[in-house]
């Protein structure tokens, strides 16, 4: 691994500072005048040119199913029950190499679109972690379970799960999938591997109006009532989309320190619902960021998410000051990583070394006012100019070495 060193880079605050990244953490952050003097006693150092650019940090992806990359486009402006269909049709049909190829197209995406890390939810996880650790990326890789897989392959997810050493790269967690796709009991075999590893549980909750109202007429709880009496809410579960709540349901996540994703383009797209900003708010729930699968997005551009939840947050409360600019990046960077237990989001001495170069001489950020405004209001991808990872360089003035051979598997393969 070799040292970086970023030369006279703008922070986000305006100022400049010299940078030196190594063992894949930010070492020291010091004013320009310092710069020769720390030089001089790094050796294997990579010099980087930070004139013209700012650094940030890099974005945490907090839920996606990165494979359906390959399910782009596939079903398209159809009502909710023939979308899932079409989509768990040709999911059916999908191999480990498929799901490799697919995640490792995502991962090219997010790259790009400045996400170092992306929590997902998928079949064939050895696949899915393995394209993670060959692209350089952090995954927090759900193992999926659901009422109709075979109890051979559950079986066999619950052993590797009671057997994975995870580090800062590759982690997992629980998966089960939802209150209409798993039973009490899964719900609870779920929680108890989970706690008994100290892994996140991960699942989608509240995201339709159809599966609270299946789910009042089943156990005459609400999803959450229901999940809160199986007892698997609590300060380590991840729980994606929780549009159709109560205010009930809003206090109890707050209460037990549930961590909800808000996933907006997906929720647009598919018309399920209007994130409740305001109740969560109310109710002080922790709120961070995810862009869903492709074939709901259909990106995976956190840029445009933070856009998108911004702008959905103000119209649908009828306050531009809803969920300012600042609150919405915090969501994606910092608050994210510590919510999948990384030391990141920050440009911080001794925090790890992820953080995107960005041209502040790309259009979409001139003039350069309010940098995050403009990151979350303007920014296009291409004003990424670099990603680091871990202390490792993935992209490279918009150049990433895999990206060709990666698009030239799929870009004649249609579904
Ligand atoms: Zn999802």
């Amino acid at each position: 691994m070799k040292n970086i060193f970023i030369k006279n880079i703008t922070l986000i605050d305006g100022t400049k500072a010299n940078i030196l990244i190594a063992k894949g953490k930010f070492q020291s952050i010091t004013k320009v005048d310092d710069s020769n003097e720390i030089l001089n006693d790094i050796p294997n150092v990579k010099l980087i040119d930070g004139n013209g650019k700012a650094i940030i940090p890099a974005f945490y992806n907090a839920h996606t199913h990165a494979a359906m990359t390959l399910l782009r486009s596939y079903s398209e402006d159809k009502i909710l029950q023939k979308w899932l269909s079409d989509v768990w049709k040709k999911e059916a049909t999908l191999t480990e190499t498929d799901i490799y190829n697919g995640t490792r197209l995502a991962i090219v995406e997010m790259i790009r679109s400045g996400s170092v890390f992306f929590a997902d939810m998928y079949w064939h996880h050895s696949a899915i972690i393995k394209a993670a650790k060959d692209m350089g990326v952090r995954v927090n890789a759900g193992i999926t379970f659901m009422d109709s897989l075979d109890k051979k392959t559950q079986n066999t997810n619950m052993e590797f799960i009671k057997n994975y050493i995870p580090d800062d790269m590759i982690n997992i967690s629980v998966a089960p999938h939802a209150v209409y796709t798993c039973n009490k009991n899964l719900y609870k075999e779920c929680y108890k591997v989970a706690e008994n590893r100290n892994f996140m549980l991960q699942t989608h909750l509240c995201e339709t109006e159809q599966e609270v109202n299946d789910c009042l007429s089943k156990y005459n709880l609400t999803p959450v009532e229901f999940l809160d009496d199986v007892g698997v809410l609590n300060s380590n579960t991840v729980a994606a989309h929780c549009v159709h709540l109560t205010e009930k349901d809003a206090d109890i996540l707050a209460k037990r320190g549930v961590k909800v994703v808000h996933n907006p383009c997906s929720n647009m797209k598919l018309a399920s619902g209007i994130f409740p900003y305001s109740l969560h708010k109310k109710a002080g729930t922790s709120i961070i960021l995810g862009t869903d699968g492709c074939a709901s997005n259909n990106s995976l551009s956190m840029l445009e998410e933070m856009k998108f939840a911004a702008l959905l947050a103000k119209v649908s409360t009828n306050n531009p000051v809803s969920l300012p600019a600042e609150e919405v990046f915090q969501w994606a960077t910092m608050d994210s990583a510590a919510v999948f237990g990384l030391k990141a989001g920050k440009i911080e001495e001794g925090f790890l070394a992820d953080c995107l170069l960005i041209n502040l001489n790309h259009v979409s950020l001139v003039p350069n006012n309010n940098l995050i405004a403009s990151l979350v209001y303007s920014a296009e991808s291409e004003c990424i100019d670099s990603v680091i990872c871990n202390g490792n360089l993935l992209m490279e003035n918009r150049y990433m070495e895999k990206e060709e051979e990666i698009i030239d598997i799929l870009k004649h393969k249609t579904i």
